[in-house]
């Protein structure tokens, strides 16, 4: 029986699959045809271009062609088998190494001639340079040509990937079809999508993949971003409420503020404010740097919508944060007669969660989004430090309302490329310039054989009234070890080297009352050396702290070093940041470094982001990035930028036609942000 293949044929019945390569391809996340057809090389091997052996470089991967002199295999104590083979063209040999292959042993005989892609390197073992095998082919006297290398994995040869992937080619690539339309395809100069396919996975010059990888990247943006755009379209079609703005009252609580607004706080404040008076739901991302005043902001927007008899919710991602917001905002101007309640983890069990509705303004933490937790007339949604909180969290708190108005709040200068992919459905206010009288702070290495004179820089800033973070790192807040470490370097230090100070200790484990407590004490200058772990990281405000000192500062990510250096340096006295550090790694040398030459968070996140890659970035993963088939977000950020407007112009030329494509193409760019947030 002949069965016909078609694109959405599981791959085990494409000729030469069956079962087991079938069930390797689905580790590969590769189950039909189609997958398999969009399932493209990470390299390739140019055999057109050979080497010769006498000429090998240990830059990159090259290619040789030669005859096989003699062949050696060997075991190793474990079981590993390497095979040596001397191969020699007519300008010299050298020992080509393949681990792990023993049929190859089997395959191979002296006088045959192969044509090999590898790397060499030099093995102080042997003291000779060796050429390490990556992929071999038997030469049989024809043209070389370019060879797609795919993500493998164990029990999938090359090859073998090789051949199944021509096979499907072979069979469908015909029955791709060409969904963009073409006047947006000639507009931005793109190949056309079977044409980009059969050269990114066989193409016959290297040259050909530029323009290929080019138009499939730039598909996997436009869809990704016509999902955004669509349904940010829908979301500013949808009923919200209008809120009335008392334009005398928001002046005269200016006015009674201990400060003056910054003209980037100022400009902000109009667009929040803006949106809220339009009937649509506001959809707003609030970014700026540690210190540059977005509590006040959202304290500001809070009182139009209370003024207007509205509830609103403000979620943040720690107890101590909760707190402190609570602290601050009931003192500020505009607030006394303004019902504020507060609902962490620690006020869970208690009635609170019934009276809610008695409340103008509730903040608390996640806490909030229990299921008991009920508002009156929820108008406004706030959400400070976002990136805390997955999707899902932010979706499960505006529903607790009907169309409320939602502001995320972060301190994190996600880097542009990345906003446009994770927040790309939000309007987008930024905060760029932090309030006046600031004195950056200055970053210094500390070798370890350094810290005793940390100590009496400490000592010398406390006699001056000054008060000091020693962070500990707390790689994950259970973990026991790294938290005995905290509670013995606290010990240490008031027992050793501050007898005469007050040294207090802050972490996750505590009981909230016991954290409230250390803060107030820290807050009123009880405590003079705070040693904390990461629970500082996002948003505590003590100006009267000066000086931070980090332990094993290589166990932080940059954004994070960032966020914690964001503690000090928040009054007008020089403040001072010690990174302690057994900096092994290059990438460790590099974060310490960059926190060394910038205090710009928006600098020091692209630093990051290069560094880190995506994934890593924040804790992403978990709020979600899409599996882009071909972009890369650094990478591509031209094209990305490029995608974005074409998809936003098409959804406001022709909405019909950005969501048919839409309905067509988009479940090909999965991902969690797609699944999450565009249905
Ligand atoms: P973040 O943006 O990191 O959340 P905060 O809202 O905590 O920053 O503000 C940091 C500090 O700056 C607070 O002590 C706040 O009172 C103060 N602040 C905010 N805006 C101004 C301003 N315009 N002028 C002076 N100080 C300000
Ligand atoms: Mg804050």
């Amino acid at each position: 029986m002949i069965m016909t293949v078609n694109l959405q044929t599981p791959v085990q019945y494409l000729k030469g699959v069956g079962p087991r390569a079938a069930m390797l391809l689905k580790k590969l996340g590769v189950l039909t045809v189609e997958d398999l057809i969009y399932f493209f090389p990470r390299d390739y091997d140019d055999r057109t271009q050979v080497a010769l052996i006498s000429e090998l470089t240990s830059a990159d991967y090259q290619v040789i062609r030669g005859e096989i002199i003699d062949i050696r295999q060997q075991l190793t104590r474990n079981h590993f088998s390497v095979l040596k083979l001397k191969i020699a063209d007519h300008s010299g040999s050298i020992q080509a190494v393949s681990f792990n292959q023993p049929y190859l042993a089997r395959l191979f005989r002296p006088g045959m001639k192969l044509i090999i892609s590898g790397k060499l390197e030099f093995s102080s073992f042997e003291g000779i340079n060796q050429f390490i095998v990556r992929d071999y082919e038997i030469d049989t006297g024809v043209n070389p040509k370019i060879v797609p290398l795919y993500p493998l994995t164990k029990g999938l040869f090359p090859k073998k990937l090789r051949n199944i992937a021509k096979t499907a080619l072979d069979n469908c690539l015909a029955d791709i079809e060409e969904w963009l339309p073409e006047e947006l395809r000639l507009k931005h100069k793109l190949c056309g999508l079977c044409e980009a396919i059969e050269h990114l996975h066989f193409p016959a010059k290297l040259s050909q993949t530029v323009p290929a990888r080019r138009r499939l990247a730039f598909d996997d943006f436009f869809i990704f971003q016509l999902g955004l755009g669509l349904r940010q379209s829908r979301i500013k079609a949808e009923a919200g409420i209008s809120y009335n703005i008392d334009q005398r009252m928001l002046n005269d609580l200016q006015e009674a503020l201990p400060f003056k607004l910054t003209s980037a706080q100022e400009r902000v404040l109009k667009e929040i404010q803006a949106d809220m008076q339009s009937n649509h739901p506001m959809n707003r991302l609030l970014q700026g740097d540690v210190g540059s005043g977005k509590t006040i902001i959202a304290a500001l927007s809070s009182l139009l919508a209370i003024h207007n008899g509205y509830q609103v919710a403000l979620m943040a991602p720690t107890e101590i944060l909760a707190q402190q917001h609570y602290d601050k905002i009931i003192r500020l101007p505009g607030y006394q007669k303004i019902r504020v309640g507060l609902l962490t983890g620690a006020t869970r069990k208690n009635k609170q969660v019934e009276k809610l509705d008695k409340h103008d303004l509730i903040i608390g933490t996640h806490a909030l989004i229990q299921d008991k937790v009920n508002f009156e007339k929820l108008g406004l949604v706030i959400i400070d430090e976002q990136h805390r909180f997955g999707v899902q969290q932010r979706a499960q708190l505006v529903k607790k309302g009907v169309n409320p108005d939602f502001l995320v709040m972060t301190a994190t200068p996600i880097p542009r490329s990345l906003a446009l992919t994770l927040y790309g459905d939000l309007d987008r206010s930024v905060i760029d310039e932090l309030p006046p009288g600031r004195t950056p702070v200055k970053t210094y290495f500390v070798p370890e054989d350094k810290r005793r004179g940390a100590y009496e820089f400490m000592r010398q800033q406390i006699k001056a009234g000054r008060q000091v973070f020693i962070v500990c790192p707390l790689v994950e807040e259970s973990s026991k070890v790294d938290l005995k470490a905290a509670l013995d370097e606290a010990e240490r230090l008031q027992r050793d080297i501050f007898p005469e100070l007050t040294v207090g200790l802050l972490h996750g484990r505590l009981k909230s009352e016991a954290k409230d407590q250390v803060m107030k004490q820290f807050k009123d200058g009880q405590i003079q050396i705070l040693v904390s772990t990461t629970v500082i990281e996002v948003g505590i405000d003590i100006p009267n702290a000066t000086v931070m000192v980090v332990e094993h500062a290589e166990r932080f990510g940059l954004s994070q070093l960032h966020q914690l250096r964001g503690r000090i340096g928040r009054g007008a006295k020089q403040s001072h940041c010690f990174l302690l550090a057994d900096a092994k790694s290059q990438e460790s040398r590099a974060r310490i470094k960059a926190m060394i030459d910038s205090t710009d968070g928006f600098q020091l996140a692209e630093v990051d982001l290069k560094l880190r890659g995506p994934g890593d970035f924040y804790g992403i993963r978990q709020s979600g990035l899409p599996n882009f088939r071909v972009a890369d977000i650094i990478m591509d950020e031209k094209i990305l930028r490029e995608a974005r407007k074409a998809a936003f112009d098409l959804i406001e030329e022709d909405v019909n036609s950005a969501r048919n494509i839409w309905q067509s193409q988009g479940q090909k760019v999965k991902g969690a942000v797609a699944g999450a947030t565009l249905n």
